[in-house]
């Protein structure tokens, strides 16, 4: 075999799983179709679970430093202001952060071209997997010079929700949620900030949720939760759209009287929720191949680098012959269910109507 384990797909699960083995002395192959600098459709708020992750990798400082982390988790739900400070097991993880992709993953893109028993190829789209007897045992890839093709004891898709070893492989799915939401969101300069330290600003309105996150190179991400049934009319004009929803937000509108739109709108209306079975024969599946989740509770990276942390540990077990690969990735399957599904289950059943979740936070401070 030529490596130990091959990963396809760089962004967070696929850099963290790679760096946590290269890390163990395992031989690893990272491909990735984009090259990085890169960024992704997705908006970027993560908390504690990713941090601890971040910080298993040495990278955590670095993250850190690249933008303010808020302290305070504050929400405006049907004229109440709810503000808690952040919370966490470790003291000097308890904060929130928000950092664009093209930033966050070239964080971790960097870290890992530092690890050397990781090599990385970028601009290669891996098209086929090598199969024998039933096993996977490699993959066959597309980049600029033609065809390549290698060989290892696992191989890995950290490739997101468009998963090409999941449409090779078509393991079952494990539960699915149908499309309840849809998400737009841009960069603004210039808000004017409700305290000197920085708050993660939720404003609930009926069934839609607006963020305000202030976020790396001066900027603040502004997004939009909506029901689905809005999709369709909100695509058509998504910056007057945008606009005239953050008018409407009592607490929000008069802080952009000096804001400005610096970056594109942009959206998805197609992000289901699944979990898929997460290893057979020779592979494995982690981060939004194996569990995706609705972008309203923002929960996809914390999950991405926790299960790639788990998948580490089981696949270390088993390249050196301390566990076989049914207990190993079986004990994988267990911790990742294990560690995602009241989140899981909270997001799925909310993301068909954010209402019942406010209520009842309203209810339990007695404000209704
Ligand atoms: C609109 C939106 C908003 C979101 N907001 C948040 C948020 O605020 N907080 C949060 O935690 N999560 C959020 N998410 C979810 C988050 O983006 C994902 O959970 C996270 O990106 C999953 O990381 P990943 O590494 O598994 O996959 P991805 O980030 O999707 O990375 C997959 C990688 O695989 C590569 N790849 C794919 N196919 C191939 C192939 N055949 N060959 C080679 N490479 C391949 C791709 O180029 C890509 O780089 C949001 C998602 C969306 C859509």
């Amino acid at each position: 075999m030529d490596y130990d384990v091959i990963i396809v797909g760089a962004r967070v699960a696929g850099s963290a799983l790679a760096i946590l083995l290269g890390q163990y002395g395992h031989r690893v192959l990272l491909l990735d179709k984009a090259r990085f600098p890169s960024d992704t459709l997705s908006t970027h708020f993560f908390r504690a679970p990713a941090l601890r992750v971040f910080e298993r990798l040495g990278a955590l400082e670095e993250v850190k430093s690249a933008a303010p982390p808020m302290t305070v988790m504050w929400s405006y739900i049907d004229g109440h202001v709810i503000s808690d400070p952040v919370e966490a097991p470790e003291e000097h993880l308890r904060y929130f952060l928000c950092e664009r992709r093209i930033t966050l993953d070239w964080i971790l893109f960097q870290r890992v071209a530092r690890e050397p028993n990781v090599e990385i190829r970028q601009g290669a789209q891996v098209r086929e997997l090598i199969q024998l007897d039933g096993r996977v045992t490699g993959v066959r890839w597309s980049e600029a010079d033609g065809f390549n093709e290698a060989t290892a004891r696992v191989v890995v898709g950290a490739d997101g929700i468009y998963s090409t070893l999941a449409k090779i492989l078509e393991p079952s799915f494990e539960s699915q949620f149908p499309v309840r939401r849809c998400m737009y969101y841009t960069y603004f300069q210039g808000i004017e900030p409700l305290d000197e330290v920085a708050f993660a600003e939720h404003h609930f309105a009926g069934d839609t949720l607006t963020y305000v996150f202030p976020t790396d190179a001066d900027l603040t991400l502004v997004a939009v939760s909506l029901p689905i049934s809005e999709f369709s009319s909100f695509k058509k004009e998504p910056l007057q759209r945008l606009r005239a929803h953050l008018d409407s937000l009592p607490l929000l509108a008069p802080r952009l009287s000096k804001a400005e739109i610096v970056a594109e709108v942009k959206g998805a209306g197609n992000i289901p929720c699944y979990q898929r079975v997460p290893y057979g024969a020779g592979w494995a599946l982690v981060g939004d191949a194996q569990q995706a989740m609705d972008p309203w509770s923002g929960m996809g990276i914390d999950h991405a680098t926790t299960h790639a942390s788990l998948l580490a540990d089981s696949l270390h077990r088993f390249l050196t012959d301390a566990s076989a690969w049914e207990a190993a990735m079986s004990d994988y399957h267990t911790q990742a269910r294990a560690w995602s599904e009241k989140t899981y289950r909270r997001t799925s059943t909310y993301a068909a109507d954010l209402r019942p979740m406010t209520r009842a936070a309203l209810q339990k401070r007695s404000l209704r």
